[in-house]
C-alpha cells in the first residue's frame, strides 16, 4: 500500500485520502515500493505504462492514457559533445507534462473526483485538459493572461474552463487556491502523483541505455517536476539494483528568474527571494516553486549543478535547433544554451536531456 508523507512535519494519510497537501500546509510525497520485472516488460506495448507495477494506481480501469510515452531519444552534436535528448514535445498535448498528468488524472479518477482545477503557464493547464477530457471530468485551468496564445486556445478546445488572471504565473497560483475550495486541486507543483508519471523519463532512459543509468541530466527547472521525477526515477532503479549509479542532474534557469539557482551558489537550502522578470522560457518563470527546497536538495545529492542562461543565449539556441530542424519552444531551448558554456562535461560521458515542449505551441512568443 502507498501512503502519503508529508515532507514538512511527517505526518501521514492513506492514498485512498483525496487531499493535495498536507494539514500543516507541507508538500505530501508518495511512500510506496514500486516492483521492476525486467524481464517481464520486455513483452509489454511502448507506452510509459510498461512500467505498470511502478506507478501507484491501484486498479487497470482507472488508467486513462493515450498510450503516450516512449519517446526517441536522439543523438545531437553539440560541438565535441554528444548529448542524447528525449523528444517529449512528441507527446499527445506536445509536452512531457502528459507523463504527470496521465498518473494524476487517474489517480483522480481512481478516487472517485468529478471536478479538478489547476494552474499553469500553458502546457501543464493543456496536458490535464486532455487526460480529463478522455476521462469526462470537469476541470477549471488558471493561467497568466500573456501566456501564449496557442496554449491557451488548446485547453479551451478540450473543454476545460479557461481563467486568464493577470499578472504574474504566481498570481495564477494564487487565483486557483480561493477558485478551489470545493474541487479537487490537479496541481502539477503540489501533487505528488504527477512526479509519479514524471518519473518515467528515467525509467525509459535507462531502458533506452540498455538498462544503463546515464552520467548526466541536463533538464530546465521551473517547478521541478521533471527533476524531481527524474530524481524519483533513478531513486527507485538504484534501490531495486537495475542500474548501479545515480546520475548527475544539471537544473538550467533563466537568469531572469532563478531562485532556485541563486539559493544553491549560496549554499542556501530554501529558494532565494528573487524579483523575477520575463523570460522566453515561460515554461519555467516560476518564483516560488513549492518544491523548491526539494529541488536544491536533489541537486546536492547526485553531485549535480545549477545553470542559468541570459534571453539572448535562448533566442540563440532556439534558432540553432530550429536550423537543425527541432521545433521546440524556447523553455527546451535553455538546456543546450547551458550545455554551450558548460566546461565540466568528458567527452566520454553519456549526457542526456529532454526536448520538453513543442514549437507549434510558442509561435506567437518566439
Ligand atoms: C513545465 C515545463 C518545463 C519545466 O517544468 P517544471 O516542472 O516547472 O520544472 C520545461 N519545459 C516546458 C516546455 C514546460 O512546459
Ligand atoms: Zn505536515
Amino acid at each position: 500500500m502507498a501512503k502519503l508523507i508529508c515532507s514538512s512535519c511527517q505526518k501521514s494519510y492513506s492514498e485512498n485520502d483525496p487531499r493535495w497537501r498536507c494539514d500543516c500546509g507541507g508538500v505530501l510525497d508518495i511512500q510506496f515500493t514500486p516492483e521492476f520485472d525486467v524481464d517481464k516488460l520486455r513483452r509489454r506495448p511502448f507506452t510509459m505504462w510498461r512500467y505498470r507495477e511502478a506507478i501507484p494506481v491501484l486498479h487497470d480501469e482507472n488508467i486513462i492514457s493515450f498510450y503516450e510515452g516512449f519517446t526517441p531519444l536522439i543523438d545531437i552534436d553539440m560541438g565535441g559533445i554528444s548529448v542524447k535528448a528525449k523528444m517529449d514535445h512528441l507527446f499527445p498535448s506536445g509536452s512531457y507534462k502528459d507523463r504527470g498528468a496521465s498518473v494524476l488524472i487517474s489517480k483522480v479518477k481512481e478516487l472517485g473526483i468529478r471536478h479538478v482545477v489547476e494552474d499553469s503557464s500553458g502546457n501543464a493547464g493543456a496536458a490535464i485538459a486532455a487526460y480529463c477530457a478522455r476521462a469526462q471530468i470537469e476541470c477549471d485551468i488558471y493561467v497568466p493572461s500573456l501566456a501564449s496564445p496557442e496554449k491557451l486556445r488548446q485547453i479551451e478546445s478540450m473543454g476545460a474552463r479557461l481563467h486568464k488572471v493577470s499578472g504574474s504565473r504566481q498570481d495564477a497560483a494564487e487565483a486557483v487556491l480561493h477558485g478551489g475550495e470545493a474541487v479537487y486541486y490537479a496541481s502539477h507543483s503540489w501533487n505528488p502523483y504527477f512526479l509519479h508519471g514524471t518519473k518515467t523519463l528515467a525509467y525509459e532512459l535507462c531502458e533506452q541505455l540498455d538498462w544503463r543509468a546515464p552520467d548526466r541530466l541536463i533538464v530546465p527547472v521551473g517547478n521541478g517536476t521533471l527533476l524531481l521525477g527524474a530524481f524519483i526515477g533513478f531513486t527507485e532503479l538504484l534501490t531495486a539494483a537495475v542500474i548501479d549509479k545515480m546520475p548527475k542532474l544539471i537544473a538550467v534557469q533563466t537568469a531572469n528568474c532563478a531562485p532556485c539557482a541563486e539559493a544553491f551558489h549560496q549554499g542556501q537550502d530554501d529558494i532565494a527571494v528573487i524579483k523575477d522578470r520575463p523570460t522566453l522560457a515561460e515554461g519555467i518563470a516560476v518564483a516560488r516553486p513549492v518544491r523548491g527546497s526539494q529541488i536544491i536538495k536533489a541537486v546536492r545529492r547526485t553531485d549535480g549543478d545549477f545553470l542559468t542562461v541570459t534571453e539572448n543565449e535562448i533566442k540563440e539556441w532556439l534558432h540553432h535547433l530550429y536550423y537543425r530542424g527541432f521545433y521546440i519552444e524556447p523553455t527546451s531551448a535553455v538546456v543546450f544554451a547551458a550545455l554551450s558554456g558548460y566546461q565540466k562535461i568528458d567527452k566520454k560521458e553519456t549526457v542526456v536531456t529532454v526536448m520538453t515542449g513543442h514549437g507549434l505551441k510558442t509561435q506567437k512568443h518566439a
